[in-house]
């Protein structure tokens, strides 16, 4: 059987709800689920607080998916198995949500001055529960009105870095990340490191992590070779997953579709207290 360790919620970036993921967990018969909202963890918050973890048929692993500054790529790191009420953690997500909602207003702005037709309520309404809004948001809010044929295409011409409507936000330093993630007992993991794009800045950042995720949709069977090598190196743990983030994914269209094997999903879990 298997296991996915990398999945986004209604409460971040996802189309699901905490519950139709971890349904769909178990209707597939997934063994671990990891839960990696980008910074937020009320997705997890949600389960706990509703009575759905343990998670009766599948392990899940609470984890959170913050971004580190960095002047022009874009590092992820992912945190398992972290104490979601640990006070160092939820101070750090505050601060970065707070920054979240700063941008996005600034972002709209400018769209609105570059004559798109594009009102917050809009994508708000894309957002729905979601408490860490993103510019994947305002992307599907502008896929919407027919501006962009894709999210994809909306982050290559207008949101991603060095685009006209791109705004910088706080972020923490890749070394405080980490930090807030062991302070909250968790282990930290250099997300999908294809995309940070520069294999040099991924290897020197591995000496400062737990493990590495090389197990990524977007890796060629190349690269998934290059890094399971790199995280031999430097004696990291193997992660992976499938980035899921619901039905209109620019990654993967169902659960399921990409996992990894139990063997190195366990790895990631702790049982919870009795
Ligand atoms: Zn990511
Ligand atoms: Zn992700």
């Amino acid at each position: 059987m298997a296991g996915d360790l990398h999945t986004h919620t209604h409460f971040s970036d996802g189309s699901c709800s905490p519950e139709e993921l971890v349904a769909a967990a178990k209707k597939i018969g997934l063994h671990y689920l990891g839960i990696t909202d980008h910074d937020t963890v009320d997705g997890v918050r949600h389960l706990y607080e509703n009575g759905l973890y343990p998670g009766r048929g599948v392990n899940i692993i609470p984890g959170v998916e913050l971004s580190a500054n960095h002047p022009t790529r874009d590092i992820h790191i992912v945190g398992y198995n972290i104490d979601i009420y640990n006070e160092a953690l939820l101070e750090m997500l505050d601060k970065i949500i707070e920054a979240r909602w700063e941008r996005f207003s600034q972002i709209i702005n400018i769209l609105q001055s570059k004559q798109y037709n594009i009102r917050e309520a809009d994508v708000l309404k894309v957002a729905g529960t979601s408490s860490s809004i993103g510019r994947a948001h305002i992307a599907r809010a502008l896929v919407k009105i027919g501006a962009f044929k894709s999210v994809r295409d909306a982050f290559d011409k207008m949101l991603g870095k060095g685009c006209p409507a791109y705004v910088p936000r706080y972020l923490p330093e890749v070394d405080e990340v980490i930090d807030v993630i062991h302070q909250a007992g968790g282990l930290a993991i250099l997300a999908h490191p294809k995309l940070v794009g520069d294999d040099e800045l991924v290897e020197s950042l591995c000496p400062k992590m737990d493990g590495l995720e090389v197990y990524y949709p977007f890796h060629k069977p190349e690269e998934t070779q290059h890094y399971f090598f790199l995280a031999r190196k430097y004696n990291l743990l193997i992660a992976g997953g499938s980035d899921f983030h619901g039905a209109a994914s620019r990654f993967v269209k169902e659960l399921g579709d990409f996992t990894i094997s139990d063997e190195l999903a366990k790895k990631f879990f702790v049982a919870p207290a009795e």
